[in-house]
């Protein structure tokens, strides 16, 4: 029965910002820190204080709608949203209605068969965080910690073009993959500097017509939220085939069972009563602006995804790792400048140093070997001083003790300079073919497999220097007079 319906999903996601001070005070927009430190009469809503808006959440949310490829808003007008909760000092929360600074645009994702697939951005406006209601700490009462009153959020909101739980996992990846490259949230979702909201309803397959959405909250983990719409699908078209009618509800989900749970039905549609915030004039976004902050902008994830594969040639397997978070394809991107193959650069990347990384629970930012380093590494195996092996199993763990050094001093302070050196090298291929006299009549009559076991032994006499391609070269030479 499952196979007749199709789900819609659209996302709402808040990503706090960044930012040194809060979006309308100078409070500290710090996480967490004493309960109610982070306060003043402006976030506390006194009367007789004034907002001010925080430029740099303006300049965020440019950077946002470029990236997203959206239209920016010339005039943003800013406004009251009211309603009465216990952690919203002011009563009301000052944000965007009708004139969201970012609209219409799109973020690309990989859809289920792994093609690209555009999800439109409805809008991204601004607004402030209410304050925070604490109610397991105490017994009898709740605990309000208005640290986070008035923090800087941009409210990013989905076209309901999702069409998967996969989608959705997808599509927030990569928003926290975008604002983390932009440095404007850092994306945690368990410390609520991302959220999302989960809007879902099914239809029969092919039908024009939505069905009823309900709405789920609050899901603090991107799997949570693949979770909680996997749930939410099967449970909607239960409730269908047992004609049972969807209303529009707000759900919670219960992450130990992997239910949504009904909080509050939204029969009665909430009245904000918006109005032009009148403390606040319009911020105006020139043409101007929007090119300098264009200046400014990193490069995006798609657009280093697209140069490894196109101009690199590397995997699109390869070209994601790299890009997955910024520090590392910047180290990456730094690398390349020092080395000619970028193939090889990806793999030092993605092999010795991603697993010294790993294994010591390390960020690259703290990698201690930079870049220009490891490309004279490569430079050393490339022209054939050192052998692959001896760089990554011996000079790169001894360049994390001695990161002053430079490889090619550690290969000459250690030995390992590779002979290539006809003559030393001839000696070592004579006396390994004099050992196994039986075995050079076996190659001669066709077994030509058994050069590997003369490389073996040339490499035991040479102590891993010989350059196996010249090995190799004369060892054939040898035993082919
Ligand atoms: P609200 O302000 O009540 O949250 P919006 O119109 O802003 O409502 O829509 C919120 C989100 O719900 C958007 O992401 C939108 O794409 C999504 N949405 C709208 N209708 C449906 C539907 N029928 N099924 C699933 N998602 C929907
Ligand atoms: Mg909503």
């Amino acid at each position: 029965m499952y196979e007749k319906y199709e789900p819609v999903i659209g996302l709402e996601v808040h990503a706090q910002m960044q930012t040194k001070s809060k979006m309308y005070s100078t409070d500290s927009a710090e996480y967490g820190g004493i309960p109610n430190s982070h306060i003043s009469p402006v976030s506390l809503g006194h009367p007789g204080t004034l907002p001010r808006i925080n430029k740099t959440v303006v300049e965020s949310a440019i950077k946002l709608g470029l990236a997203t490829h959206c239209t920016l808003t010339e005039e943003n007008i800013f406004a009251r949203k009211n309603y009465f909760y216990a952690d919203l000092p002011k009563g009301y929360q000052i944000t965007q209605d009708k004139t969201p600074i970012c609209r219409n645009g799109f973020i690309t994702i990989k859809d289920k068969s792994g093609q690209e697939k555009k999800i439109g951005i409805t809008r991204i406006h601004m607004e402030e965080d209410a304050g925070k209601s604490i109610h397991d700490l105490d017994p009898f009462d709740t605990l309000i910690d208005l640290n986070r009153a008035g923090v800087p959020l941009l409210e990013i909101v989905s076209e309901p073009d999702i069409q998967s739980p996969e989608e959705a996992y997808n599509y927030l990846t990569e928003i926290r993959k975008l604002v983390r490259y932009l440095e404007i949230c850092d994306g945690n979702m368990e410390e609520g500097s991302l959220r999302c909201d989960a809007n879902i309803s099914v239809m029969l397959k092919g039908s024009k017509q939505f069905g009823q959405r309900t709405e789920i909250k609050n899901i603090n983990s991107i799997r949570n939220v693949q979770r909680a719409i996997e749930y939410e699908i099967k449970r909607q078209i239960e409730a269908i085939e047992n004609g049972e009618i969807i209303t529009m509800e707000t759900r919670g989900f219960d992450a130990p069972s992997g239910k949504t749970i009904s909080m509050r039905t939204k029969e009665m549609a909430h009245d904000y009563r918006y109005f032009p915030e009148p403390d606040l004039l319009p911020v105006f976004v020139s043409e101007k602006t929007i090119s300098e902050i264009q200046k400014t902008m990193p490069p995006l994830p798609h657009q280093l995804f697209r140069k490894y594969i196109n101009e690199f040639e590397l995997s699109k397997y390869d070209a994601s790792i790299l890009t997955d978070s910024k520090p590392i394809a910047l180290y990456f991107e730094e690398l390349c400048t020092f080395v000619s193959n970028p193939k090889i650069a990806a793999n030092w990347v993605m092999g010795s140093i991603k697993s010294y990384l790993n294994e010591n629970a390390l960020e690259i930012q703290h990698f201690i070997i930079k870049p220009k380093t490891i490309g004279q590494l490569i430079l050393l195996v490339e022209e054939g001083k050192v052998s692959h092996s001896i760089a990554s199993q011996k000079i790169f763990p001894l360049l994390i003790s001695q990161p002053e050094k430079k490889p090619l001093q550690i290969a000459q302070e250690n030995n390992w300079i590779q002979e290539s050196n006809q003559d030393a090298l001839l000696d070592f291929v004579n006396k390994a073919i004099s050992m196994y006299p039986e075995k050079v009549a076996e190659y001669k009559s066709g077994k030509k497999g058994i050069i590997g076991l003369f490389m073996g032994e040339v490499m035991k006499l040479s102590k891993g220097k010989a350059d196996p391609k010249v090995a190799n070269h004369l060892i054939q030479e040898i035993l082919e007079k």
